[in-house]
């Protein structure tokens, strides 16, 4: 008999804050309710709740910064957002696209509203991730996936209940597009009103749930509303989910790295020395150039 993943916590989005003048944010991790490696390999979660943007000529976002020794996913629901980075990538993402940047060894890059969605204006919703790499690749090369919603993997639930989109890793044998450096199931579920779902788990990995939208009750016991983040325990190897009104979940499942972290700004590496380095590479050009 399988056991049920219990829930560990259900969070409301802690206090908003803004990157740049584009993304206005809750970072549901790492935070004191959930500490920097609880959820590793997922890093940081930062979550934009649906916001409407008044029509702005100058696009809103995220002047160039650097990153280092991890990767940035940036899930697009509502809204689009244009990249740069300086290796020469750049892209759009829309509504049900996902832009997935591995920042590796080192990269300058932008994000902003793209420019028409700007001129317009309307609803934005977004989350983006930061998912840590294993010490043995943080000093790969960049690189930049441009996944389109229509190049998800597509899983369709019997009697019509709706659709899991796999962005990575793989969904009863459906896999995403998404190449990962360890292993990891990233899902867009859709769940229409009623529907049920047995969500297998890997027995070790860390797992959540935001509630996207929708309400969704949990292991036929507690019941999770939209913008709310769903923590897992570590033991049991199903969830069940039943949807209250038609649902959007991002399923985020990962195993842990079990590796040593050092965090600092934009660099996410596994030691201070390697963390000063960063910061000395940055100064000295190293990033390349972006403006
Ligand atoms: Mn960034």
């Amino acid at each position: 008999m399988t056991k049920f993943r219990q829930i560990e916590k259900i969070l409301n989005p802690p206090p908003y804050h803004w990157v740049g003048d584009g993304f206005k944010v809750h970072t549901f991790f790492p935070s004191h309710e959930i500490e920097k490696s609880r959820m590793s390999p997922f890093f940081l979660l930062d979550y934009n709740a649906k916001t409407i943007f008044p029509p702005s000529d100058i696009p809103k976002g995220v002047g160039p910064h650097p990153h280092r020794g991890f990767e940035t996913v940036t899930i697009a629901y509502e809204g689009s957002v244009a990249h740069h980075d300086s290796n020469g990538n750049s892209g759009v993402i829309n509504k049900g696209d996902v832009q997935w940047m591995t920042a590796g060894s080192g990269i300058l890059h932008k994000e902003y509203h793209e420019k028409d969605f700007s001129k317009k204006g309307g609803l934005f919703q977004m989350v983006q991730l930061w998912i840590n790499l294993p010490a043995k690749y943080k000093m790969i090369e960049p690189k930049y996936q441009a996944l389109l919603h229509e190049n998800m993997g597509k899983f369709e639930l019997t009697k019509n209940e709706g659709i899991i989109n796999v962005i990575a890793g793989d969904f009863m044998g459906v896999k995403g597009p998404a190449k990962t450096f360890s292993p990891i199931n990233i899902y867009d579920m859709r769940l229409k009103k009623n529907a049920k779902l047995t969500l297998d788990i890997k027995e070790n990995y860390n797992t959540g749930l935001l509630i996207i939208d929708g309400e969704v009750e949990i292991n036929e016991s507690m019941i999770a509303n939209t913008d709310q983040f769903i923590l897992l325990d570590s033991s049991g190897s199903t969830i069940d989910l039943s949807a209250n009104k038609d649902s959007v979940i991002l399923s985020l499942s990962g195993a842990p790295l079990n590796e040593q972290i050092f965090q600092y700004g934009p660099f996410l590496m596994n030691t201070k020395s390697e963390i000063v380095q960063a910061i000395d590479d940055f100064n000295n050009g190293k990033f390349g150039q972006l403006e």
